[in-house]
Order: structure tokens, then C-alpha cells, then sequence
């Protein structure tokens, strides 16, 4: 068999920048194809590598804020007309994610909402979210299969959520596995994403190896356990200092430091995790000319005795098998 990665897009934050698509990720398990996250761009950068939407297999979400699922509607949507075989419809696609929180968190007097979103349901999880998706697709769902021939929307997508017991101090959690697909093996960690709780980390692994994503995270400990001896950590990356050269000060700058790995904390992340390689991903800044990938993967790699590299979108690595 066969598992590669691919990175889709690796920019951080929600505004799109210039020359780097959204975060998003791909692993190719023998041609089945597993999307983590889905920042803007992802089914253009999904079909640009080469990659089959009849091979969709599943996708995962690492947490809800919009620069991860902004284009999950398009990953749905766009290659429906081609979701069908010689028995019908293809198998729906399972979208995995964060269940709702117990509450909305709050917020302080630095930080709060004024006007709360659709109030009757204000944090809702993935399995919310697929039914809004197709709620607000409707329209395109039940008109377009009477103008061409369109397979079974009522098999399009299922949305599971991912129920994750709150971390407790001091007490490392026990991976939750998520999917057991044939010779995939999912599991998941909540890491720790400012208020956007849960936030999630994955492990893939495989007959041919391992390979962990860190979704939104500052150091966690859990995710590095998580990570132990995988050979591929893709992990977020941020330069703080550079924010703050940029106009991040006081509570702003706090915020982000509560948000994100520093790429000074990133080299020593995957040291703990004794991984082969560490891929950087979900870059803040995130436009690619306001820092050289020689300079974050120099900067990143200090600490660790394993390869760093400086992701970027069409990256692809192949697991030694
Ligand atoms: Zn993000």
C-alpha cells in the first residue's frame, strides 16, 4: 500500500492573502483520499494535485473557526454530480469534527461579543454544521437533479461529531479514536486554541506510518504524546515577534500567544515527540513574502534533531512504507 501527504494550503488566520491557499491537508491512503480542515481554496488545490473527488473518502475538522471550514460547502458541493458508480451513489462522505461545547464561552472586557449569532443554537458542532450546509443548499439539491442527472443528495455527506472529555489539570488524556477504516487509524487529542474549545489534533495511522496534525494549538503536552515517534508532525506555526512588530501589543498580543505555537516553541515540540520530520504549516503571518521559508524552517528547527521543512502549498511526502 501507499500513503502520502499532501498540503492543500497552509496559511493561517481567515483573511485570505496573496499566494498561499487556506489551511487544509490531505493524506492518500491507496487512493482514498482524507481531507484534514478546509481553509479557502481547498477544492481547487485538491483537484490542482491531482487528487479524485470520487476517492473523498472523509474529512476532518481540527476546530470551527471559519479559516478551517470556510470551504468545506465547496468540498461537498462542487464534485457532487461526479459522487455516483455503477450502484448508485458513492458511500457519503463522513465529515469528523468538534461536537457544540458544553456553553458559549464568555468573553472579558477586552474581548466580547456585542451581537450573539442565532442565539436559539449559538455554538453549534459539526454535525450542526453539515445539516446547515445542506439547510442552506437546499435550493441546489432538490432543483439541480431535475435539470441533470444528479446522484441521491440524501447521500452526499454525513456530519459525526467528535466528543472529547474536557482535559482535566495535570492529567493526560487518552486519545479518542475517531475512525477505523480498513488500514486507517484515526485518533484525536483536544489541544488547547484560546477560546475555541474543542479544538483538535488527529494521528493517521497506517501500515506505511504515522502522521499527526496539530490543528490550532499553543505547546500541549497531550499533543505530544499524541505524537510520539509518528514520522510526519504538519504543525501550525506563528511569529509572534513579528506581530508584534506589525501592530500586536498588550491584550492582542496575549491573545495570539494564548492562540498559537511560536516558531522559537515549535523545534521543541517535535524533540518531545521524537518525530522524523516536522512539517510547518498554517504560517501567521501568512503572506509568503513576509518570511522566507529558509528562515522558518531555520528559526522552527532549532532544538530538534529531526528534518524541519517549510511546508507549502503543494507539498507532497510519501511515507517510507
Ligand atoms: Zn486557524
Amino acid at each position: 500500500m501507499t500513503t502520502e501527504l499532501v498540503l492543500l494550503g497552509t496559511a493561517g488566520a481567515p483573511l485570505p492573502v496573496a499566494g498561499r491557499g487556506g489551511i487544509s491537508s490531505a493524506l492518500v491512503v491507496d487512493g482514498r483520499v482524507f481531507v484534514v480542515d478546509c481553509g479557502r481554496g481547498s477544492p481547487s488545490a485538491f483537484v490542482n494535485a491531482g487528487l479524485d473527488f470520487r476517492r473523498l473518502s472523509a474529512v476532518f475538522i481540527s476546530h470551527l473557526h471559519a479559516d478551517h471550514i470556510g470551504d468545506l460547502p465547496g468540498l461537498l458541493l462542487y464534485p457532487w454530480g461526479v459522487r455516483s458508480g455503477d450502484h448508485g451513489p458513492l458511500a457519503p462522505v463522513r465529515v469528523f469534527g468538534p461536537s457544540r461545547p458544553e456553553a458559549l464561552p464568555a468573553g472579558d472586557a477586552a474581548f466580547h461579543r456585542e451581537t450573539t449569532i442565532h442565539p436559539e443554537r449559538p455554538a453549534p458542532g459539526t454535525a450542526d454544521l453539515v445539516e446547515s450546509i445542506l439547510a442552506g443548499y437546499a435550493y441546489h439539491l432538490n432543483v439541480m437533479p431535475l435539470d441533470a442527472r444528479m446522484p441521491d443528495a440524501g447521500a452526499l455527506v454525513r456530519g459525526i461529531d467528535i466528543s472529547v472529555p474536557a482535559p482535566a489539570a495535570g492529567t493526560a488524556q487518552v486519545p479518542v479514536v475517531v475512525l477505523e477504516d480498513g488500514p486507517v487509524r484515526v485518533t484525536a487529542v483536544a489541544v488547547t486554541h484560546g477560546h475555541a474549545v474543542p479544538a483538535l489534533a488527529f494521528r493517521f495511522d497506517t501500515a506505511d506510518g504515522s502522521v499527526v496534525f496539530s490543528g490550532d494549538t499553543t505547546p500541549n503536552d497531550d499533543l505530544i504524546e499524541l505524537a510520539q515517534g509518528a514520522d510526519i508532525l504538519v504543525h501550525q506555526v506563528a511569529d509572534l515577534g513579528y506581530l508584534e512588530r506589525h501592530g500586536f501589543t498588550g491584550a492582542a498580543l496575549e491573545r495570539m500567544a494564548a492562540l498559537h505555537t511560536d516558531v522559537s516553541q515549535v523545534g521543541g515540540v517535535a524533540e518531545r515527540a521524537r518525530v522524523g520530520e516536522l512539517i510547518l504549516s498554517h504560517y501567521l503571518p501568512a503572506e509568503p513574502g513576509a518570511i522566507s521559508d529558509a528562515d522558518w524552517a531555520r528559526r522552527a528547527g532549532r532544538g530538534f534533531s529531526g528534518i524541519t521543512t517549510a511546508g507549502r502549498d503543494g507539498l507532497r511526502r510519501a511515507l517510507p512504507g
